[in-house]
C-alpha cells in the first residue's frame, strides 16, 4: 500500500522528442508494485506540447486544472481538430488512435494520466520532433466531444 502527496514527488521533464514544457510525476508506478496500470501528473506550461503520436495502447486522461488542448491530427496535415478540456473533463484515447496535447500561450494545464504497465513503443505520427506551432487564437472551449 502506498499513499503519497503529489508535491512529495519529483517533477520530471518529458524527455519524448518534440515535447515541450512537459513535466510528469510518477504518482503510482511499477517499483510501487503496480503490475497492470500506473497513475502519472503531467504538467504542461503555456505553449506547452506533447507531439502527436500513437501507440498500441489506450490511456486515460482527467484534467486537474487549467486548459488542456487535445490534439487529434487528421489524415493529411491541416484536417486535424483540437478539443480543449477544461478541469473536470475526463478523456479516453484508444489504442492507436493519433494524439497530442499542447496548453494555449497564458494557461498550464495539470492532468491525470492512467496507463497500463505494459507500454509497446510510442511513434511519432508524422515522424516528425517538432512541437505543435500553437501560435493564434485557441479554439474556444464547448468544440466537437
Ligand atoms: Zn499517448
Amino acid at each position: 500500500m502506498k499513499v503519497v502527496h503529489a508535491e512529495q514527488l519529483a517533477s520530471e521533464p518529458v524527455r519524448e522528442p518534440g515535447a515541450k514544457g512537459a513535466s510528469i510525476r510518477r504518482l503510482i508506478d511499477t517499483p510501487d508494485g503496480a503490475d497492470r496500470f500506473v497513475m502519472s501528473l503531467f504538467e504542461l506550461a503555456p505553449k506547452g506540447s506533447t507531439p502527436p503520436h500513437y501507440h498500441d495502447w489506450e490511456h486515460e486522461i482527467f484534467v486537474l486544472s487549467g486548459k488542456l488542448q487535445l490534439e487529434l491530427p487528421g489524415e493529411k496535415p491541416g484536417t486535424g481538430r483540437t478539443i480543449v478540456l477544461t478541469a473536470g473533463d475526463a478523456a479516453f484515447i484508444p489504442r492507436n488512435e493519433p494524439h497530442g496535447f499542447t496548453t494555449p500561450p497564458n494557461d498550464r494545464a495539470r492532468f491525470l494520466v492512467i496507463a497500463p504497465t505494459d507500454r509497446p513503443p510510442i511513434r511519432n505520427v508524422f515522424l516528425s520532433d517538432d512541437p505543435y506551432e500553437i501560435e493564434g487564437q485557441p479554439p474556444a472551449k464547448g468544440g466537437e466531444r
